[in-house]
């Protein structure tokens, strides 16, 4: 009877699982297998914790929904932390094994943990899921991915199409009793402490393929504000302008194939819209910010970006330490960076203003900024982090100079200052008229008891007009 090892690694779900579905169809005898990889964890180059609690914190609970589900289907998962390579090669010292199925990744750390992996001696069959479209379905070669967005999508749109979804398996075999399982590791186990619960946060976040589910039904069918997407989308407040679906994307407890699928299935069963469309247009970024990742490698993370454009930058620590703080004095950029610290969630539009305050107003070596959100965001995903922040920086693809007038965002998409409020009741009292720039109000409230709040870091000419 041949046994496989399922090495779950970013796709920690039982459904639409291509690895899973593979091994079952050839082993009668499968491990499913989970490691704490420890590269994951430690500081990164400018000293933030590579996976901040937030996240650690989604992913023990990830990975504990996924032993419960494996349970119920009568298997197991064992768990491990570490080295993943070694800890590979102590199980294979406990039973024979002869092929490993896992995800294939596609950014270097670990790439680098694949390798090892590799080295073992055991065959390693690997499948690509973390994409809607899958790699070899590409209207060109992924080294031929164009370099605009649009091109991309337009591409993908009419020469490609989604896959069907893998089947659940019903029934799984035993584990060989000699097998130690192994337990969940604790946060204090990497050095973490639990944040507190946030009661200003609006979604009370859990990590795990069935919250993943959960979430889906809600945002699709309980509220039906799919049909709204597009129109709400630019939201700061609340649970549901947006899907908060990478909550889940980012470590697989939920396959965009699995959404679109839902999508389409609205579409037919509710309603087929503008916003319904939009949603998938989305996940199209994601895949574009994926694909262009694989093309360029490691380029990605340094300076000149994938442009090798290059750019005055400076590292300023105190700089550094008010803009991660919420501290820089423009409320606007302050509440989003609270959230952030608060919750490990920030709305795509405060991302947006923060990583711009950041380059173009602090100016600021970019990836600094990309670090901080890798250490906090629970949903932090290499491609589409370090996508995001080349596009902003002005070292990514993009034709265009992306610059983001924070005065004129703040009126724009915080009209009455509530969402600055919200995280920062020092500034509850203020008139809307100042609110996005205390530091004009008619009396000079600066250190006085009324506003306990600092003066901004800087404040550019162009701003004026706007007051
Ligand atoms: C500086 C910066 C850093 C970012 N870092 C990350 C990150 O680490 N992880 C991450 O998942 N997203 C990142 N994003 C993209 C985006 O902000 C989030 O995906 C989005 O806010 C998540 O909320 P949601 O699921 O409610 O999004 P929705 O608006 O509901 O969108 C649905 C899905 O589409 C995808 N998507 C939407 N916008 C983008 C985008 N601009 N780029 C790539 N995919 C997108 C996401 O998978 C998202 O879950 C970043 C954006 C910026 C500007």
């Amino acid at each position: 009877m041949s046994t496989a090892i399922v090495w779950f690694r970013k796709e920690l779900r039982i459904h639409d699982n291509e690895s899973l579905s593979k091994a079952l169809k050839i082993h009668k005898q499968i491990i499913p297998f989970y490691c704490f990889e420890e590269t994951e964890f430690g500081k990164t180059a400018f000293g933030f914790e590579k996976t901040g609690s937030h996240r650690t914190q989604f992913l023990i609970e990830s990975v504990e929904n996924l032993r419960k589900n494996l349970q119920k289907l009568g298997s197991e998962l064992v768990i491990r932390k570490g080295n993943t390579a070694e800890q590979l090669a102590r199980l294979f010292a406990e039973v024979e094994v002869t092929t490993i199925y896992a995800f294939k990744d596609i950014h270097s750390e670990e790439i680098a943990v694949q390798q090892k992996v590799e080295q073992l001696g055991v065959s390693v069959d690997y499948s690509f899921g973390s994409t809607l479209f899958h790699v070899n379905d590409l209207p060109h070669n992924f080294k031929e991915t164009p370099k605009g967005f649009t091109q991309f999508r337009k591409g993908v749109e009419k020469k490609s199409s989604v896959r069907e979804l893998f089947p659940e398996p019903s029934l799984l075999n035993e584990l060989p009793k000699e097998i130690e399982l192994g337990s969940i590791p604790s946060l204090e186990e990497f050095s973490l402490e639990k944040e507190k619960v946030e009661p200003k946060a609006a979604l009370t976040i859990k990590g795990g393929e069935d919250e993943a589910l959960k979430r889906l039904k809600h945002y699709f069918y309980d509220t039906k504000e799919l049909s709204w997407y597009k129109q709400k989308r630019n939201g700061l407040l609340g649970a549901d302008y947006s899907s908060k679906l990478s909550l889940w994307l980012w470590n697989g407890c939920i396959s965009p194939r699995k959404i679109y699928w839902e999508i389409k299935k609205y579409e037919e069963e509710i309603e087929s819209n503008q916003s319904t469309y939009w949603l998938i247009f989305e996940l199209i970024w994601r895949d574009y910010f994926k694909f262009i990742c694989l093309k360029h490698g490691t380029s990605v993370f340094q300076l000149n970006g994938i442009k090798s454009e290059e750019y005055e930058w400076s590292v300023d620590l105190e700089k550094i330490e008010r803009w991660a703080k919420g501290e820089t004095g423009i409320p606007f950029i302050d509440a989003n960076m609270r959230e952030l610290n608060q919750t490990g969630f920030m709305s795509n539009r405060g991302r947006q203003n923060v990583a711009s305050f950041l380059v173009k107003e602090l100016g600021l070596d970019w990836r600094i900024g990309a670090e901080y959100f890798e250490s906090k965001l629970i949903d932090y995903d290499v491609a589409s982090n370090y996508g995001n922040w080349m596009y902003i920086a002005g070292v990514g693809n993009d034709p265009r100079d992306r610059y983001f007038n924070i005065i004129l965002q703040a009126k724009r998409y915080d009209e009455k200052g509530k969402y600055v409020k919200h995280w920062i009741p020092e500034l509850a009292e203020l008139d809307a008229s100042v609110i996005h720039h205390p530091w004009t109000a008619k009396e000079d409230l600066f250190g006085t008891p009324q506003l306990n709040y600092p003066k901004p870091t800087v404040e550019p000419e162009y701003w004026k007009k706007h007051y």
